[in-house]
């Protein structure tokens, strides 16, 4: 059997090269998606399948949902832990390497590109913190990291992985061009980045018990209100957010309220039931009629 190789794939441009430049070495990659009410796997898939590579996802919730809680490495700009996040991803990869009998893990991360998260002390934080650094490999920017065992015995050619850095995304988009290969953009791929988004959550974050899968995807959509100090209110602000939140707050047994007899928006209630009638006189005012 030949070299093994398993990462952590989100099918952007970045993890799309770091799988292709070990791929075009001959390793046998295979990649893993994790998911989360705040990234999808959908692109990770789609990429997965213009390799040709075996994929798998996995669903990363839970543990994303415990590191907002308390993050051990802070957060970023917004409500991103990404040093703690990458680290526990890592760790995962590195749990079915283990089982699985991979060689090593790799990711597509690049030395400076994100301030926070890949700068170089980042990149060493989150491979210690992971518990996997002997066998996590950055293929877009090996040849300025110091080499890794895989390199060192023969199993990666450190000549033909890359030396990349900093924010550009150029020489990425060029072999990509090169190789004919359609990718997510860049950026805008997980929630936890954005600011309105984090808002909302931080919200919810601040009501014990509140912070639920559930809830953190249901707050995507809708006017949000601080209805009391247990409490968070949506009101659908289109057709579109009244579907979503039906769908969502059935799913995850919650009360939804809506006019009768007229149209207008749906609203969720988010924790205590007291707070209905407060909901409801919201629903009523931004009724169309
Ligand atoms: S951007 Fe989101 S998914 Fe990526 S490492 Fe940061 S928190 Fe995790």
């Amino acid at each position: 059997m030949g070299v093994r190789a398993l990462g952590a794939f989100s099918g952007g441009l970045d993890s799309m090269i770091a799988a292709k430049v070990l791929i075009d070495q001959g390793i046998e990659v295979e990649v893993v998606t994790f998911s989360s009410p705040f990234f999808a796997s959908d692109a990770g898939r789609k990429g997965a399948i213009q390799l040709g590579i075996p994929w798998r996802e996995i669903d990363y919730s839970e543990t994303i949902l415990s590191l907002l809680c308390n993050p051990p490495s802070g957060f970023g700009n917004n409500c991103n832990p990404c040093i703690d996040c990458h680290a526990g991803m890592f760790k995962k990869l590195g749990e079915i390497a283990s089982v699985e009998g991979f060689d090593f893990i790799f990711s597509g991360e690049v030395a400076g590109q994100r301030p926070m998260s890949q700068n170089r002390g980042s990149l060493n934080r989150v491979a210690r913190l992971s518990g996997y650094k002997e066998i996590l490999l950055r293929p877009l920017s090996a040849r300025l990291l110091p080499a890794t065992e895989m390199e060192e015995t023969g199993l990666v050619d450190r000549s033909r992985l890359l030396r990349l850095s900093g924010r550009s995304r150029k020489p990425q988009i060029l072999i990509a061009e090169e190789n004919d290969l359609q990718y997510k953009a860049p950026g805008g791929g997980c929630l936890l980045t954005e600011p309105n988004y984090c808002s909302r959550l931080r919200m919810l974050m601040d009501i014990p018990g509140l912070l639920t899968e559930t809830n953190a995807h249901l707050i995507r959509y809708g006017r949000i209100f601080r209805l009391s100090k247990d409490t968070i209110g949506l009101v659908g602000r289109s057709e579109e957010d009244n579907e979503r939140l039906e769908e969502l707050a059935l799913a995850g047994g919650k009360v939804t309220f809506a006019l009768s007899d007229r149209p207008g928006p749906t609203g969720v209630l988010i924790g205590n039931r007291d707070n209905l009638e407060k909901l409801a006189s919201l629903v009523t005012q931004y009724a169309k009629k």
